[in-house]
């Protein structure tokens, strides 16, 4: 498979809606590595669509600890595991997803011990390795740079954006974040910049439909990016390409993709993809 992006899961928040997308997770293929970012609900199976075989798990970025962010890390891997998976996978994680795993392995512990025993399986809890990380660099190995910044996200505070380099191509995650002016220079003059986003006008008619109106705006308008400010970050930082991703509203059938193509164009000019669960943006 050639080097390219796979946008898994596009919407933003956890909540499912018959016909609509999927909580957050994304495939980046880059220097023959297989990295993914997020695990969203959805997350395997968009995997297995996207023809990868879950035994070649490798890499797994995980940018906050948000339902929609990290609901199916355990299953992803233990799925993998039960197809075969026989070789380490790398997660990496903010503070806490060493918790998670752990509680995870335990709450699963009746399947796991006894896959072990009755198939022969490798211990799972041996195949991965868990990479607290913070904000600087993260990973360097074969070529492959991954580098941190912490966004603006409250009250989360350990949400960060992720650099991917290699070869001398990169892309980065903006990960979830209010308007965050340093995300220009961390993704200066990256290949693509796949940043979350939302449209004022869909917001009111979300909120009326899930029912904690007021508090669920307040937190989308003090943690999340509208649609002009992504486009503001890449024009700053020069990056050849940007997607929008984790889309807020992303399942409003008033809203099309026009609608944000419209709205992005007040910042941004170049090269443009909203995204779509499933959508692959090539590595050019
Ligand atoms: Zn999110
Ligand atoms: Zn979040």
């Amino acid at each position: 498979m050639p080097d390219r992006l796979v946008l898994l899961g596009s919407k933003g928040g956890p909540a499912l809606r018959p016909g609509g997308p999927w909580p957050s997770s994304s495939l980046l293929r880059i220097g023959g590595r297989l990295i993914v970012v997020d695990c969203g609900l959805g997350v395997t199976r968009a995997l297995v669509d996207a023809g990868i075989g879950l035994k070649a798990l490798d890499l797994i970025f995980i940018t906050h600890l948000h339902s929609d962010h990290v609901l199916e890390l355990g299953p992803l891997i233990h799925t993998a595991w039960t197809a075969g998976l026989a070789t380490p996978v790398g997660v990496f994680g903010p503070p806490g997803t060493g918790h998670y795993w752990r509680r995870f392995c335990q709450a699963m512990e009746f399947d796991i011990e006894i896959r072990i025993v009755d198939e022969g399986r490798p211990d799972i809890r041996e195949l991965v390795s868990i990479n607290e990380f913070g904000e600087g660099q993260v990973l360097q190995q074969r070529g492959l740079k991954v580098s941190a910044l912490r966004v603006d996200h409250p009250p989360v505070i350990d949400c960060f954006a992720l650099r991917f380099e290699h070869g001398g191509r990169s892309v980065v995650f903006s990960a979830d974040t209010a308007f965050f002016p340093p995300l220009a220079d961390f993704a200066r003059s990256a290949d693509i910049l796949v940043h979350e986003a939302m449209l004022e006008e869909g917001i009111e008619r979300l909120v009326a439909k899930t029912g904690n109106g007021a508090r669920l705006k307040d937190h989308l308008l003090a943690s999340h990016s509208f649609a002009e400010e992504a486009g503001r970050i890449a024009s700053d930082a020069g990056v050849k390409s940007l997607v929008l991703n984790h889309l807020i509203p992303a399942d409003d059938a008033g809203i099309v993709e026009a609608d944000w193509i419209a709205v992005v164009r007040k910042t941004w000019a170049g090269d443009l993809t909203i995204a779509r669960d499933g959508l692959v943006v090539e590595l050019a």
